[in-house]
C-alpha cells in the first residue's frame, strides 16, 4: 500500500491504474477510523479493482468555534488499518497541499444545505462540498462511498455530481452502529462514560418516531414524539429534530412516508447526528 502526502503522485498512481483498465474506488474520510468507515472501505475493495482512501481533516467544514484542532488524528493506526483492508493507497495531503494561500474558489450546492444542520453550522456544506469537488479532481474515481450516518451530506454530494457532471457513481452505505444502537463516530471519543452510556438515547428516540411514522403518523406528529423520547434522557440538549422528504429534505409537516427522521444533540459538549429512514408504511 502507498502513502501518498503530494497530489501529484496521486495522479499518477490512479493514471496507471486506469491505463491497466482498472475500476478506481475511493473513500474520503477525516481519518480516526472506526467500523463505520470500514464499512465504506470493505464495499469499495469488494467492488473495484483499485482503492484510495483519503485523509484529510478538512479545515474549511469546521466552524471558528468548532472541533478542528481538537479532532482526533491517530494517523500511523489509520494506516495500519487501510493497508488490512487491502487499500492500495492513502491519499494524506497537509492543508497547505490542498489549499494554497490564494484559494478563492468554492463549490456550494442551494436549497438543500439550507435545513438541518446547514442552519446550524454556517459554510459546512459549502467546505464538505469544495474538499469533495477537489478529490475528486484529483483522485478521478469511478466509483466513491459515503455514510447515510451524515445523510444530508450524502444527498448534497448526489446533487453536485448530477449538477457538475463529476463522472462518479455515488454508494451510499447504510450507519453502522454499536450494539446499543449508537451510531459509531470519531466524536463518540469525546463522550465522558456518563455521556456514552447516555448516548444511545438519540437512536432509540428516533426508533420511536419511526414507529409512529410507519403507522401513519405526520411529520409532525413525527417530531414531537422523537423529541418527547429524547427529553426523557436529561444529558441531552436537543438542536433540532425534523423529518424530511429523503430526496428533496424538505420538511414533511402534514405529510407521512416516505421520510428521513434527522436530529441534532449535543451531550456536554460533543454534539452527535443520527438519522433513520422510513420508506413505507408497515
Ligand atoms: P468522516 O471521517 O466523519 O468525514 O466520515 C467519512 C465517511 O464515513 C462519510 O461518508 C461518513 O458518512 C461515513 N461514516 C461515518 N460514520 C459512519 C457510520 N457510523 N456508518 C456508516 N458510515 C459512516
Amino acid at each position: 500500500m502507498r502513502v501518498a502526502k503530494k497530489i501529484d503522485e496521486v495522479r499518477s498512481f490512479v493514471r496507471a491504474a486506469r491505463m491497466r483498465g482498472a475500476q478506481v474506488g475511493f473513500v474520503p474520510t477525516m481519518g480516526a477510523l472506526h467500523q463505520g468507515h470500514l464499512a465504506l472501505i470493505r464495499a469499495c475493495v469488494a467492488q473495484n479493482d483499485v482503492s484510495v482512501v483519503s485523509i484529510f481533516v478538512n479545515p474549511t467544514q469546521f466552524g471558528p468555534r468548532e472541533d478542528f484542532n481538537s479532532y482526533p488524528r491517530p494517523f500511523e493506526q489509520d494506516v495500519a488499518l487501510c493497508e488490512k483492508e487491502g487499500v492500495d493507497l492513502v491519499f494524506a495531503p497537509s492543508a497547505g497541499e490542498m489549499y494554497s494561500p490564494d484559494h478563492a474558489t468554492y463549490v456550494e450546492v442551494e436549497g438543500l444545505t439550507a435545513g438541518l444542520c446547514g442552519q446550524f453550522r454556517p459554510g459546512h456544506f459549502r467546505g464538505v462540498t469544495t474538499v469533495v469537488s477537489k478529490l475528486f479532481n484529483i483522485v478521478e474515481p469511478d466509483t466513491a462511498y459515503f455514510g447515510e450516518k451524515d445523510y444530508q451530506q450524502l444527498i448534497v454530494i448526489k446533487r453536485m455530481v448530477a449538477d457538475l457532471n463529476f463522472p462518479v457513481r455515488i454508494v451510499p452505505i447504510p450507519t453502522v452502529r454499536e450494539a446499543d444502537g449508537l451510531a459509531v463516530s470519531s466524536r463518540n471519543l469525546y463522550l465522558s462514560a456518563r455521556e456514552r452510556r447516555a448516548a444511545p438515547a438519540l437512536y432509540r428516540a428516533l426508533c420511536e418516531g419511526a414507529k409512529a411514522a410507519a403507522q401513519g403518523a405526520s411529520g409532525f406528529e413525527v417530531e414531537k414524539i422523537t423529541r418527547q423520547a429524547l427529553e426523557k434522557e436529561p444529558l441531552f440538549k436537543l438542536q433540532y429534530v425534523q423529518a424530511v422528504h429523503p430526496e428533496t429534505l424538505q420538511p414533511r409537516e402534514d405529510q407521512g412516508v416516505p421520510m428521513v427522521i434527522a436530529a441534532a444533540a449535543y451531550l456536554g459538549s460533543t454534539r452527535l447526528i443520527d438519522n433513520i429512514k422510513v420508506e413505507g408504511r408497515s
